[in-house]
């Protein structure tokens, strides 16, 4: 187990990629920090990863709740001493053409998506700073590299975390602290779950593995990112999309 003693926190965790990830890194030996906005899916994805021997610690939070987010960070340092892994994961898609696109849509979708990893990196750098250690890993996706219809404001978000990554990449590097980004393709999640018949085929169509990806691929590459193996990594975008975008 290469997590041992190590703290993972991972948002979004109550389904679909972050579950993924929770249940990755926590196989590894970590400590879990589960963090999402409805504590009855949290609490059983929490007793879920529990009964499979894993240390899961669930945590009722909004992401773009930047109060809520410092106090769960402070909550975690007084009470597990360190965050080692962190995982910006939550995300949320209002997808419709710009001309249609209310104010509380754009607004809304940025908030969660990229205010949400500010929130969170802001306050657990504190901690890593002092450790001299850490692992960010921010989920961004296909569409913040090569834009889609209807999801201006979800590309937006995406592009931007992709440019906030390689910011604070270069801001933390000196104290040992790595930021990376993953970008998924089309992953079967409950997110995807909702699209339309037709657009999932459209999407098949332009994948060349001609196959969705699966939550765990993701959460491997998580895994990587944060192991000792992924230290001389920093400022990168993962694309993990079966070829979707070269
Ligand atoms: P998902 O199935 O919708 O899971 C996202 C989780 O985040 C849900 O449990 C959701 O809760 C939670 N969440 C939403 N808003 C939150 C908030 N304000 N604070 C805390 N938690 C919140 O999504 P997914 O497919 O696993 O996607 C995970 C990440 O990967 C997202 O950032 C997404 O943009 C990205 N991604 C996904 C794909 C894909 O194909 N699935 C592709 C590229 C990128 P509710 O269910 O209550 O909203």
């Amino acid at each position: 187990m290469i997590f041992k003693e190590r703290v993972s926190l991972v948002t979004g965790a109550s389904q679909g990629i972050g579950e993924a990830i929770a249940e990755e890194l926590g196989r590894e030996g970590a400590t879990v920090v589960l963090v999402d906005i409805q504590k009855e899916k949290l609490d059983q994805v929490a007793e879920r990863l529990s009964a499979a021997g894993i240390k899961a610690i669930p945590f009722e939070a909004d992401v773009s709740d930047s109060a809520r987010v410092t106090r769960v960070v402070e909550e975690v340092i007084s009470s597990l001493g360190r965050i080692d892994h962190l995982i910006n994961n939550a995300g949320i898609t209002r997808d419709t053409l710009l001309l249609r696109m209310k104010e509380e849509e754009w607004d809304l979708v940025l908030q969660i998506n990229l205010k949400g990893a500010f929130n969170f990196c802001r306050a657990a750098l504190k901690s890593m700073f002092n450790a001299r250690y850490g692992r960010i890993v921010n989920i961004a996706s296909v569409v913040g590299l090569m834009g889609n219809v209807g999801q201006t404001n979800y590309a937006a978000s995406k592009a931007g975390l992709i440019g906030f990554s390689k910011s604070l990449a270069r801001e933390v590097a000196p104290r040992g602290i790595t930021v990376n980004c993953v970008a998924p393709g089309y992953i079967a999640t409950p997110m995807t779950e909702k699209l339309p018949e037709e657009v999932k085929k459209a999407f098949l169509d332009i994948i060349p593995m001609k196959r969705f990806g699966l939550p765990v691929e993701v959460a491997r590459v998580v895994k990587f990112l944060c192991s000792d193996d992924a230290a001389y990594i920093t400022g990168q975008v993962i694309s993990v999309n079966g070829g979707m975008y070269m």
